[in-house]
């Protein structure tokens, strides 16, 4: 085992989860270790939870909800110390971006930029938390009628490793904010950063039970934990298998869930548009994270009589980029998360039902035992291909040549997903009449925001999900409506 992260002021994670705002070790004294994907080597241990684990979790955050003293703080006290917990996050930002990079081996600078995409998240929720105010409802002569926003109570966080950090701020943040406490079971494949925050939270002083941290295995703990009749509310992101699970799950103890299940986005690139301003957006939309973001804008179609241009370009930015050891600055590309994550890829790649235009390489540097795959770019593709109608989660981008707006808008809605798309287009009318047309929760127009974007509604319809994350809508997912009739004569 072997400490390269530099841990200056944070201490490496133990083995041990938060309950009830104490840290203890699993009831089965279980421990798994945790593999960086840069070389992978073991640098640090999880507990390996169970039944027994979440059930003692879910017990705690009942206790919080229902008279302790999380349940005692005003909205505003509970914000003030959310705002707290994000300046703890930003005083933190190096050392838990260290952590990040060698637990999930992302690029550095994107593990720096989420540190402050998780600060953000809980500055934005703890700012929001006295901010969502009832309504009075004008009814018959001689009557009051208040709408109030409850918390759902206990609220179960099912999240994946591939902003792990970003994924325990954007799912916790806004459940606490409105009064719920929470039970979070991170990726067993990263989720160091959010045991870390989670300390940070109990040093700070939030009360005991508001968040509870159960690490271990999907089909233990997370099934344990969606399984439990005792949460009112599930949130849940990762792979739509497990989605539909976590929804029959929800469905046996009659509660909700927003599920945020990944996609297959378009991004839509007219003749008319600003290709200078578009490539670099189009490279880097796929590249970011190695490929394995929800939102990743994989599917890029071009209209035909730039399609041979574009491809080139595309082609040949997409050649240069290596796969590296991603704990130095200057890295675009490091490895994917997991070996089983790795093989998934490559086998897409391989068996791709289309032509390949190009492919990147690995470093010669990257080290042999990390999970690294060099980036593809396949096309021309029929928008009907394997490889353009299923979630790659890789370094890997499709071309799809399209004549007219009309077969551009059926081709970008004819997967079974709906998460994300992009309009690349000078015509004002055609910005507007696209991003009407598109099936799915989030249009952007010349630009795209995989990422970040704390402040906008995010989520998917279909095979991408239901719900909504981020922005307000987060607080009103997060919370449930009383009406109060008063006959008052
Ligand atoms: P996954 O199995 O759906 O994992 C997501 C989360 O669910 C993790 O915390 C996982 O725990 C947990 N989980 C797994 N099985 C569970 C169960 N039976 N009951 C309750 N929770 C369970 O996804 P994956 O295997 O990591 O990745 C597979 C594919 O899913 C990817 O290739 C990608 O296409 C997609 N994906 C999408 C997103 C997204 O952001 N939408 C994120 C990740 C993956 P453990 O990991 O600890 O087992
Ligand atoms: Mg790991």
């Amino acid at each position: 085992m072997k400490d390269v992260v530099n841990l200056s002021k944070l201490a490496l994670p133990e083995p041990l989860n938060l309950i009830g705002g104490e840290w203890v070790p699993a009831r089965s004294g279980g421990e798994m270790d945790v593999v960086s994907p840069i070389d992978g080597e073991v640098f640090a241990r999880i507990a390996d939870s169970d039944a027994a684990d979440v059930d003692a979790a879910v017990q705690a955050a009942r206790a919080a909800f229902e008279g302790g003293a999380w349940s005692e703080l005003t909205a505003a006290e509970r914000g003030r110390l959310m705002i707290r917990l994000s300046e703890r996050i930003l005083e933190h930002a190096e050392d838990l971006a260290q952590l990040e990079t060698r637990d999930n081996g992302k690029p550095i600078a994107q593990a720096r930029a989420d540190m402050k995409v998780t600060a953000r998240y809980f500055e934005y929720y703890g700012g929001a938390a006295d901010k969502v105010h009832g309504e009075v409802i004008p009814f018959q002569k001689g009557y009051n009628v208040e709408v109030h926003r409850e918390p759902h109570g206990v609220t179960g966080h099912i999240i994946p490793w591939n902003y792990p950090a970003q994924m325990f701020g954007r799912s916790v943040a806004p459940a606490i904010a409105m009064g719920n406490a929470a039970v979070l079971k991170p990726a067993e494949d990263a989720c160091l950063t959010a045991l870390a925050i989670g300390r940070m939270a109990t040093d700070l002083g939030f009360p005991p039970g508001a968040i509870n941290i159960v690490t271990g295995r999907g089909a233990r703990a997370g099934q344990a934990l969606a399984d439990h009749p005792g949460i009112d509310f599930i949130s849940f992101t990762g792979s739509p298998e497990v989605g539909q699970m976590i929804q029959q799950a929800a469905a046996r103890n009659f509660i909700g869930c927003t599920l945020e299940l990944g996609g297959k986005s378009p991004q839509i690139v007219f003749e008319d548009a600003d290709l200078d301003a578009a490539l670099p957006v189009l490279v880097n939309a796929v590249i970011q994270n190695g490929g394995q973001t929800c939102s990743a804008g994989t599917r890029v179609l071009v209209q035909r009589g730039i399609f041979d241009a574009v491809g080139a370009r595309l082609a040949e930015r997409f050649g240069e980029v290596e796969a590296e050891a991603s704990d130095h600055d200057g890295a675009t590309l490091g490895p994917l998360i997991s070996a089983k994550q790795k093989k998934r890829v490559e086998t897409y790649i391989a068996e791709a039902d289309a032509p390949l235009m190009a492919r990147g390489r690995i470093g010669e540097g990257a080290p042999d035992g990390g999970f690294y795959v060099a980036p593809a770019v396949f096309g021309p593709c029929d928008p009907k291909a394997r490889i353009a109608q299923e979630e790659v989660f890789g370094p890997v981008v499709c071309m799809i040549p399209f004549e007219d707006e009309a077969e551009a808008i059926a081709i970008a809605n004819g997967t079974e997903y709906g998460l994300v798309a992009a309009v690349w287009t000078r015509d004002g009318g055609r910005q507007q009449r696209v991003a009407k047309a598109m099936r799915c929760g989030q249009v952007f127009i010349n630009g795209y925001g995989a990422g970040g974007g704390v402040e906008l509604p995010f989520g998917g319809i279909r095979k991408s999900g239901h719900g909504r994350e981020k922005g307000f809508a987060a607080l009103l997912e997060f919370s449930t409506i009383k009406t109060i009739v008063n006959n008052h004569g």
